[in-house]
């Protein structure tokens, strides 16, 4: 295993303030689990008053845009999610490349801001359904991370990726230990050529409908340092659960 194992949720188009006490009841569950690391990547509006309520406890952001400033409506900056008390974000999701069409390109460009203003990074590839039925999922995967990648950060504990077969998000459908065994091998070689010893260091999660029920399986699979979980995610019930069962 890379490093310690880090268990992110995603928020995604949830939470308003009425869900703080979630973000303080997983807070305080993390804190009795400190052999693993924990993160929660919560909507902009929540940022400043979690990291107010839960202090001392990794809040990140879900995405962020490459500018420091500027006419970019919608956006929001590395600096200004540090303004926030953010101190991670996640960059790539495959519901941004989709909805807001982000390419390779930017999200190797948001990565590099976050990274260059001080925020920690999960980056996330995964392939469609059509790619995985074709066959060609670890070559679409590989060549998505190439082409995704920042230059590396000294400790390789800032950039984590995050494996999220797209066909699995939000579905109840997961990936194969095999499949996803396949590809995390795959991945760390790509990290490995692009990085050399980093590249051995940095955490790979999978992400795609994790559950307490599912999650001892994945996290026994080699080159699986994590998880990135949406929807068991918004609650401490669903998510405490995964965390234990972090090894
Ligand atoms: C995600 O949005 O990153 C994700 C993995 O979602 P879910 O756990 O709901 O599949």
């Amino acid at each position: 295993m890379a490093q310690r194992r880090l268990i992110a949720g995603n928020w995604k188009l949830n939470g308003t303030s009425a869900d703080l006490g979630e973000v303080q009841a997983i807070a305080r569950a993390a804190a009795d689990h400190d052999g693993v690391d924990v993160a929660l990547c919560l909507p902009a509006t929540l940022l400043a008053r979690a990291t107010a309520a839960v202090p001392g406890f990794a809040i990140g952001g879900q995405d962020v845009h490459l500018a420091a400033s500027g006419a970019h409506t919608g956006c929001i900056s590395a600096a200004m999610l540090l303004d926030a008390g953010a101190t991670l974000t996640i960059v790539g999701h495959s519901e941004r490349r989709h909805d807001q069409h982000e390419t390779d390109a930017d999200v190797r460009a948001n990565a590099a801001s976050a990274l260059a203003a001080g925020l920690n990074v999960i980056l996330c590839v995964g392939e469609s359904e059509t790619v995985r039925s074709s066959g060609d999922a670890v070559a679409h995967v590989s060549a998505q991370l190439d082409a995704s990648l920042p230059d590396a950060p000294a400790d390789p504990s800032r950039l984590s990726i995050a494996y999220e077969p797209i066909w699995a998000i939000g579905t109840g459908k997961v990936a194969s230990v095999s499949d996803i065994a396949e590809m995390h091998f795959a991945l760390r070689a790509r990290l490995v050529a692009a990085f050399g010893e980093l590249g051995q260091n940095m955490r790979l999660l999978y992400g795609g409908s994790v559950k307490a029920s599912n999650a001892p399986e994945i996290f026994a699979v080699p080159n699986v340092d994590g998880a990135l979980v949406g929807g068991a995610s918004l609650t401490a019930a669903d998510f405490v659960p995964i965390v234990e069962a972090a090894p």
